[in-house]
């Protein structure tokens, strides 16, 4: 980068059980050692948290309005208007950016999650040496054009970037089973729901609260590094960390074992 080394801040937001904070780090570091000025930011001084309650409530009222409250009709900021949120919802934000509240089974429209965060930072750290990284279990969808529907994310680059946990576990394709099982429990009237029948699939698929969504959020945190640094979004060379996994299977194999980059990307990192 030139002058020093980057500035990465971690924000976490409920990321869950499933990820190793210590480890995390510690990992990043090894991968980009000093090129890389790494913090967790206290959830007391992230500018995503204010203590300031004027401030939180103004937050929570914008994150608030990037739900996605129905799929089939809402579209991305921008194209149409949406409803003004409910009190309800802007109390619900505002207790969860106080840290009691989950967001399980909600989804954010995340270009618009991300606008909202960026407006929320200092504008002293829009600089191409700061990234700030949000860790979070929100549900990020953004809306693909050509199939018109919302896709579930693992990671939005930019500033800032987002990390889901639960995009880890929502978004890459399961196993083709999986639907073949679902739409025959569906048929019959079973009453067995997908949750079930993915649990069942055990450690053929990243599951809630999964060990390895440590591995998978320095996979994604790096993938967020490469954006920022070089406009590169992903790598395509077979069993590099940094492809972009469409398929469970294919996030399982890269992470099993040592998670490695391929020689090009191990070169960037090491040159940060
Ligand atoms: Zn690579």
């Amino acid at each position: 980068m030139g002058t020093g080394p980057l500035r990465l801040r971690l924000h976490l937001d409920h990321p869950g059980a499933g990820v190793d904070l210590p480890r995390l780090c510690a990992e990043l570091q090894q991968v980009i050692g000093r090129g890389l000025d790494l913090e967790v930011v206290p959830s007391e001084r992230s500018a995503f948290c204010p203590a300031d309650p004027a401030a939180r409530r103004a937050l929570a009222q914008a994150i608030a309005a990037t739900k996605v409250t129905h799929p089939a009709t809402d579209r991305p900021s921008g194209q149409g208007t949406r409803r003004r949120p409910f009190e309800g919802e802007i109390q619900f934000e505002a207790r969860r950016l106080g840290g009691d509240a989950s967001a399980a089974g909600i989804l954010y429209d995340g270009f618009w999650l991300q606008q909202v965060l960026a407006a929320a930072l200092p504008s002293t750290q829009m600089r191409r040496d700061w990234l700030h990284l949000l860790l979070t279990n929100r549900l990020i969808g953004t809306f693909d054009d050509s199939d018109r529907r919302w896709h579930a994310r693992m990671v939005l680059c930019g500033q800032p970037s987002i990390v889901s946990t639960t995009g880890m576990v929502l978004a890459p394709a399961l196993p083709r089973d999986f639907y073949t099982q679902r739409h025959l429990h569906e048929q019959s009237g079973s009453g067995v729901l997908g949750e079930h029948l993915r649990a069942q699939m055990g450690e053929a698929v990243v599951q809630h609260d999964d060990p390895r969504q440590t591995q998978v959020a320095v996979s994604l945190t790096l993938q967020a590094l490469l954006y920022w640094t070089t406009l590169e979004a992903f790598c395509t060379t077979a069993g590099c960390r940094l492809v972009d996994a469409h398929t469970q299977a294919a996030l399982v194999a890269l992470h099993e074992d040592e998670p490695a980059l391929c020689p090009r990307h191990g070169h960037w990192a090491g040159a940060l």
